[in-house]
């Protein structure tokens, strides 16, 4: 049996023939990821924080997509000038169906952003722009299918179980990036220049989360480990329901 595995949509206003629409998105690279992992991808469109309970007996994994900046307001901060795209409907329901999943075993994996809405929903900050914070600059949008810095993993951590390796090359496609920790979630992978770049929570079940975009990165077959191991545990899963 294939694992049904739930993709964050990015809402995005598009001009149609319709005018301008807002159209639930997912990148087509998350989408194959998924497949080529051996999971059914299904694109969740944001609604109420109040369905997540309809919605996730329906999943195996949920996996939390790229996009906009999380309302600062989440982590107790002012917006600056840098943030942009603050979606407070797609932040509600992705922190009820985090919550949700968390609650119920669902295997998580989140990327940029997600990672980023990972940590702010249990109780984590940000900083606003990685560049204005600290210097260091991680947003290359340019060398967007490249590993343009080095990032180094814990060793026992399940990011290095599903790498397979210590050490890689990643793109860097962010202008936030996490300031504290969650309680109950610690760091699992540095850049050089000592910014995070990988999540995990403190539970059963997988609640991952990287700051570079894996799905992009077909090239290096390390990366593809991040979606088998998260579509082999939403497999197990699948497989006790
Ligand atoms: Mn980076």
């Amino acid at each position: 049996m294939r694992p049904i595995i739930g993709i964050g949509a990015y809402p995005r206003l598009v001009e149609t023939a319709f005018g301008p629409t807002l159209l639930h998105t997912a990148s087509r690279f998350y989408v194959r990821a998924v497949e080529v992992a051996g999971g059914v991808a299904v694109i969740l469109p944001v609604t109420e924080p109040d369905r997540v309970g309809d919605v996730l007996p329906l999943l195996h994994g949920v996996l939390l997509t790229g996009g906009g900046d999380v309302q600062p307001s989440l982590y107790g901060a002012t917006p600056m000038d840098c943030t942009s795209e603050v979606n407070p409907e797609r932040d509600g329901f992705e922190v009820a169906l985090l919550q949700g999943a968390m609650a119920a075993a669902v295997p998580v994996f989140g990327i940029c952003r997600g990672m980023q809405l990972m940590n702010v929903a249990m109780g984590g900050t940000l900083l606003q722009d990685v560049y204005v914070a600290t210097g260091q600059f991680h947003h290359d949008p340019h060398r967007w299918r490249e590993g343009v810095h080095r990032v180094k993993i814990e060793p026992r951590s399940r990011l290095a179980d599903a790498l397979g390796v210590t050490e890689l090359p990643v793109n860097s496609v962010h202008s936030q990036g996490i300031d504290r920790v969650a309680p109950g979630v610690r760091a699992v992978a540095w850049a050089d220049d000592g910014s995070i770049e990988a999540i995990e929570a403190d539970s059963p079940q997988q609640v991952l989360g990287v700051q570079w975009h894996p799905e992009v990165l077909e090239d290096q077959p390390e990366h593809r480990g991040l979606f088998t191991d998260f579509v082999e545990q939403a497999r197990r899963l699948a497989a006790r329901a």
